[in-house]
């Protein structure tokens, strides 16, 4: 038998009252589980009020604030469905969710406000709370809402069956599609969490990555408050902040994308005390061992990292910290109850999960679990599609090693195929990494008449006098890289365009090339 989201955080509240809960460092604020546990309850209050019943959507269009993270305990308290929408999307973009989701509540940010001002009137059935004070017009005081409704418990019937959240994938590869999660798969997952990341109540958490993802949610937020521990809230990354909060807050456990880790390493490390953090997470998106060594030997942490997506809630596996060096650049082994395999890509259906490939071989990565969604929110087909035969078809390539470990190698769109072989531009990507000049960067594929694709590399420089020639020189003499797969091409640019869980957008940078390319065919 599970539980529910509202059960753990009563729980904890029970046998924690005193201790601190949450430290929201934008506000100043501090809670202990008690205090939070109020306000958790008076929101419940205030969205039954307002006429939300069991199932209804309550979405939040926030920055990482307290309020998002007592509207994820308050819907789950009453049975409302939680919608975290990316603060990083733009007026249509949300219009799309907020189209698909129909939310009865949407609970959104003073700085977000003009996109919201522009998309309100679409949707007169949805009730608009604003967190700041002296709302617009048409919205009302989420906390004028909060501070007048009663803070008793709520009574409200809930089973670990019910539909606990709609979070919208990042839209990598397309537009983003909304996974339904129950309440007995992020209790699943939690405790996967906490096992793995080996997590106590005396633990302080920094959220830095956005909290509407569900890396951060579920794989840091939500299993910190399932054992007791505190989360010191920062509403947008910002390196020197976390640095300084690290010092300050005396963090022991951070999560934080690749990107993020990354900028971290820029800092000057040597103004902060930072050996309080006894274990960093990452994942979400890939991440070069080259950058991995340089976390753990210029910040001291000990790292794990975490593979998986939305629609698995999201960890699938996990590479210890005892693997870090012995399995660099792999994901590690299954969680707990789960299985993982890589079967044959089927080109016109879904892959069969029976039809396994050799240890060592590439084909689609698939997994069956506990944490698995139930589906996307209005698409049985493609539900159909990525469930097929109860397994979730991740639309990733890799291999499993002889030992077990997963190598997560690209996902199946992004692979170049150049003169009929396949690349996956993770490996290019992972050497180019190994320059000390390099920031940054992405391999595409350019479309070319005689090779079908050229591999290109769009590279963001640490070091402004890094030419060409010395990312030629480091592939050539790389023993890990064959011939064909070195780029033909490379294009420095100021950054990459990546999205809010940190991932390269490759389809701008496709675009990009496209574009040059159209430009230069003789007409
Ligand atoms: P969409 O499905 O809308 O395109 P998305 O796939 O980016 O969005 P997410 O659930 O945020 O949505 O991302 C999951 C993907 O992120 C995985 O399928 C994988 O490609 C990548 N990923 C996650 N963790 C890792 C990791 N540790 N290493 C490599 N890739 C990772």
């Amino acid at each position: 038998m599970t539980t529910t989201i509202g059960k753990i955080f009563d729980l904890t509240v029970q046998k924690y009252p005193q201790k601190e809960a949450v430290y929201d460092v934008r506000k100043n604020l501090r809670m202990t589980y008690s205090e939070w546990n109020v306000e958790v309850n008076r929101l419940a209050n205030a969205l039954l009020h307002e006429g939300v019943k069991k199932g209804d959507l309550v979405s939040t269009y926030l920055f990482n604030t307290e309020e998002l993270a007592t509207t994820f305990f308050a819907c789950a308290k009453i049975g409302a469905v939680f919608n975290p929408i990316n603060f990083r999307l733009m007026a249509e973009e949300v219009a799309y969710i907020l189209e698909d989701a129909k939310p009865k509540v949407v609970i959104f940010e003073k700085a977000l406000e003009s996109t919201i001002a522009a998309i309100e009137k679409r949707f007169p059935k949805s009730a608009f709370w604003f967190i700041d004070e002296d709302p617009p017009a048409y919205a009302a005081s989420y906390h004028h809402k909060v501070k007048t409704s009663e803070s008793t418990a709520v009574n409200a019937e809930v089973s670990e069956n019910d539909l606990y959240a709609i979070m919208y994938t990042s839209g990598t590869t397309g537009r983003p599609k909304g996974v339904m999660h129950l309440h007995r798969d992020m209790a699943e997952q939690s405790l996967i969490v906490i096992n793995a990341t080996k997590l106590h109540p005396h633990d302080i958490g920094l959220v830095t990555a956005p909290m509407f993802h569900c890396a951060e949610l579920h794989c840091a937020y939500l299993p910190r408050v399932h054992v007791g521990a505190k989360n010191v809230i920062l509403h947008q990354f910002q390196a020197q902040k976390v640095l300084e909060l690290v010092e300050s807050e005396k963090i022991t456990k951070l999560f934080a994308a690749p990107t993020m880790w990354n900028m971290l390493l820029q800092e000057d490390l040597s103004k902060y005390k930072i050996d309080s953090l006894t274990l960093g997470l990452y994942g979400a998106a890939p991440m070069a061992p080259a950058l991995v060594r340089a976390c753990q030997e210029q910040l001291g942490v000990a790292l794990v990292q975490a593979y998986g997506m939305t629609e698995m809630g999201p960890a699938i596996s996990f590479l210890s910290e005892d693997d870090q060096l012995t399995k660099a650049g792999s994901a590690g082994q299954a969680c707990l109850n789960h299985e993982v395999r890589v079967v044959r890509p089927c080109e016109d259906g879904p892959s069969d999960p029976d039809d396994r490939m050799p240890p060592g071989e590439n084909g689609e990565i698939i997994v069956q679990g506990p944490c698995m969604m139930t589906g996307y929110y209005n698409r049985p087909e493609a539900t159909e599609h990525a469930l097929y035969k109860g397994w979730y078809h991740s639309g990733d390539i890799g291999y499993l090693d002889d030992e077990g470990y997963l190598w997560v190698k690209d996902r199946v769109d992004d692979m170049i195929i150049s003169g009929g072989e396949n690349i996956y531009p993770r490996e290019v990507e992972d050497i180019l990494y190994e320059h000390n000049g390099v920031l940054d960067v992405a391999i595409i594929g350019q479309p070319d008449e005689r090779w079908g694709e050229l591999v290109t590399a769009f590279v963001v420089r640490k070091d402004p006098t890094l030419t060409e020639d010395a990312l030629e020189e480091l592939c050539k003499n790389s023993e890990k890289l064959a011939n064909y797969k070195r780029p033909r091409k490379y294009i420095f640019v100021d950054e990459l365009p990546r999205n809010a869980s940190g991932k390269i957008q490759k389809f701008m940078l496709r675009k990009q090339i496209e574009e040059l390319y159209s430009e230069n065919q003789p007409s």
